[in-house]
């Protein structure tokens, strides 16, 4: 193939990129690239040069699979492709269309002249991956669009159509269509105009110093700890105190201790783990998807509401049952309340507002639900009920309708078998509340259909969720390994801990919020009630008093004004609160335990290899496919902080034979239940061989040893 076609018309050398599906800037294309710019400066029947793309993309930039190896440095390294569009004695232009992004973005900027299509996607998205452009782009953007919005689309990664930066210098043309006219007429017009170098342009601010320290302080306080969005700053902020060459030489200097730095690692990692989740054992090319056109929700409560919404946002017809009319009415006067409210805020014009609360067509009659291809359950946590639900649905609904549960512990292959047809049931876990939450876990029941679960994974791209297969077990992958960190942080308030420096420590850490200003928020009745079943079904399991005092006296969180922390009226500053310490205190006392002071650091360690401990048998047990889709499941919903990669992750950065060693230890604290932290088997066989969860020996799938079953 080749990656780089080269044709000469009328004077002007064309360079197409064809490096499907998006030119990404592979070594054999930047080689090609600058292969093409030498041939046309020799070429003397050249007069112009004309870069250009594909249909989908002028080029998506740095093929960052090439980060693992060198094969990204290796010569042409990208900065020397760029510096040498933009040494060409024979003007070069960039024709650019569909994607533009990145590395991409900063060929172009190399080019001397730009013509581009309106609706051009341009982005620098590199502080996604915990970088910083790192071929010139955070040099020679500001000198074409000027310092502020250079900072705003560094920083932010956001991405703008072409058009709306027409009016810079940053496009020579922009056109609605026909691009390759436009950049043909543009070079027969230049004639013999000279090569336009960016690097030579000034910035112009007349307050660079003053803007550049506020943008500073800006961001400080939005990037949580983040470090690629100030250093990028500190790269752009070079183009107002250095000469070209050595703002050059900075923005180099910062990119390469980004690209070591344990944050970009982390990012990276994420990164992969989206793409890695979609591929999922038993679905092929040949999977058909099938086709949802209408949506059915049974339920209008907390979830069903939120699932609703999260299809009409979409554009979905959605059908909502209930059982009661008082319970669909006020289900209905929620969602209607929800998008007037973000009518009024500006986030949703009031037309959008009003079509989404128009696709939600309430009913009281199940035979409502006839025609959804898809239906989704979202009624009481109780076997009964969901039983009586799918008998229901399974005698309405058309044959090759897909049946789901939203159901968060009780077992889907049961669910399945109340219908005549489980190979159309699947679970799908979506979290509170369900049109914000990015996290989607699509769960794979014993009987589940290939096709159902391709047709899944792909209505959750379309309604904006990130999707990670499950198998089925209690609590799937999130809320079991959630179960585990919440009971350790219960076992450390009894030790001498209190809810504030257990929240403290892990926020320190980067999560977006501790484990009790989490559970007030989420409601302390459902791992109340989730603690009860479980008594029941393991009598001999350790009781939370702690806990179970605070779920009988009603506090169940910011819902009732107090939980384990109180809250002022119409406020959510989580405030100490002396009831909680002397239950404590009391619990302490029963007990006999003298408390004593953990330090952050245990507090930290001890959650998260709650976490991964929980995790590596999730793994092994093949509920999870892959180390990588356990990290996404809490990167996407349970604000694990993305710098850190997810637990999974987090533990091959600290070894696992330095986790194991302190799971060790924490079993041999007098107060530890050293059922707790008996060591995953995985994590035992792994820590030996010197080996990490990337690559898990025998690892099965919960499909195959299903297969094997029988
Ligand atoms: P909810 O109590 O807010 O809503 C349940 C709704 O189902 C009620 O409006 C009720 O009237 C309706 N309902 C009950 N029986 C019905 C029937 N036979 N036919 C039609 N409608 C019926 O509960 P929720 O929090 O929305 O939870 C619903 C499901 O989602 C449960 O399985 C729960 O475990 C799961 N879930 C909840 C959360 C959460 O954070 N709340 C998160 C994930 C999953």
């Amino acid at each position: 193939m080749t990656v780089v076609k080269y044709k000469v018309e009328k004077g002007v050398a064309w360079l197409a990129m064809n490096n499907p599906p998006l030119n990404a800037l592979s070594h054999a294309l930047r080689q090609a690239i600058v292969a093409g710019i030498d041939r046309a400066g020799a070429d003397r029947a050249v007069q112009a040069i004309v870069l250009i793309g594909n249909d989908r993309a002028f080029s998506s930039g740095a093929d960052i699979k090439e980060f693992a190896g060198g094969e990204f440095y290796r010569d042409p390294f990208l900065p020397a492709v760029v510096a040498a569009l933009e040494a060409s004695a024979k003007p070069v232009i960039a024709a650019i269309g569909g994607v533009c992004m990145g590395g991409g973005f900063e060929v172009a900027l190399g080019c001397h002249y730009r013509v581009a299509l309106g609706d051009t996607k341009i982005s620098f998205p590199e502080v996604k991956l915990g970088l910083i452009p790192g071929a010139a782009g955070t040099q020679r953007f500001p000198r074409l669009v000027g310092l502020e919005t250079a900072v705003n689309m560094i920083v932010s990664g956001a991405t703008v159509p072409a058009a709306a930066l027409k009016d810079t210098a940053l496009f020579d043309v922009v056109v609605k269509d026909d691009l390759r006219g436009a950049a043909a007429e543009f070079a027969r017009r230049l004639e013999k105009k000279p090569p336009r170098r960016v690097r030579d342009l000034p910035v112009e601010h007349p307050q660079a110093e003053a803007f550049l320290q506020f943008a500073k302080q800006g961001v400080a306080t939005v990037a949580r700890g983040l470090s690629a969005p100030l250093r990028a700053i500190e790269a752009i902020a070079a183009t107002t105190t250095q000469d070209y060459d050595a703002g050059l030489a900075t923005e180099q200097k910062i990119f390469g201790e980004l690209m070591v730095s344990p944050e970009s690692k982390a990012m990276r990692h994420a990164f992969f783990a989206e793409r890695a989740a979609t591929k999922v054992p038993g679905i092929t090319e040949q999977t058909k998807p099938r086709e949802v056109k209408k949506v059915a929700v049974v339920g209008a409560g907390t979830m069903g509401g939120g699932i609703a919404m999260s299809f009409a946002n979409a554009g979905f017809p959605v059908t909502l049952l209930e059982a009661k009319q008082d319970a669909l009415d006020r289900g209905i006067a929620t969602i209607r309340k929800f998008y007037e409210g973000a009518a009024q805020k500006g986030k949703l014009s009031p037309g959008d507002a009003a079509k989404r609360v128009a696709l939600i067509t309430p009913s009281l009659d199940f035979a409502a639900a006839k025609e959804a291809d898809l239906i989704i359950e979202a009624v009481f946590e109780d076997l009964g009920v969901k039983k009586s639900v799918f008998q229901q649905i399974d005698k309405v609904a058309r044959k090759g309708a897909i049946l789901a549960t939203n159901t968060s512990t009780l077992d889907v292959d049961r669910i399945a078998a109340y219908t005549k047809r489980p190979g159309d049931v699947l679970g799908l876990h979506f979290f509170s509340p369900a049109n914000v939450m990015k996290l989607l876990e699509v769960v794979g029941a014993a009987k589940t259909r290939p096709d159902v679960l391709a047709t899944a994974l792909g209505l959750a791209r379309k309604i904006g969720k990130t999707a990670v297969v499950s198998g089925v077990c209690d609590g799937f992958i999130g809320n079991r390994m959630i179960n585990r960190y919440s009971q350790q942080a219960l076992l450390m308030l009894e030790e001498g801990a209190s809810p504030q420096q257990v929240d403290r420590a892990i926020e320190k850490f980067g999560f977006a919020m501790g484990p009790f200003r989490m559970s007030d928020l989420a409601g302390n009745d459902i791992s109340w009630h989730i603690r009860q079943r479980h008594y029941e079904e393991h009598p001999k399991q350790r009781r939370m008093r702690i806990a179970d005092r605070i779920g009988e006296l009603g506090r169940f969180g910011q819902k009732t004004g107090s939980g384990w922390y109180r809250y002022e009226p119409g406020k959510r500053d989580a405030l100490p609160d002396p009831v909680v310490e002397s239950i404590i205190k009391e619990e302490r006392a029963v007990l006999k335990i003298t408390p004593r002071k953990l330090a952050d650091a245990e507090i930290v360690e001890r959650l998260l290899y709650a976490l991964i401990n929980e995790g590596a048998r999730i793994l092994a047990e093949g509920i999870a496919l892959r180390a990588s889709d356990i990290d996404l499941v809490y990167l996407a919903g349970y604000g694990f902080p993305v710098q850190r990669g997810g637990p999974m992750f987090h533990a091959s950065q600290v070894g696992l034979g330095t986790v194991l060693r302190r799971m060790r230890e924490f079993a041999a604290n007098p107060h530890a239940d050293p059922a707790f932290w008996k060591p995953a088997p995985l994590i035992v066989k792994l820590a030996a061989a010197g080996k990490t969860f990337d690559d898990p020996p025998e690892k099965k799938s919960s499909q195959q040893r299903r297969a094997r079953r029988g």
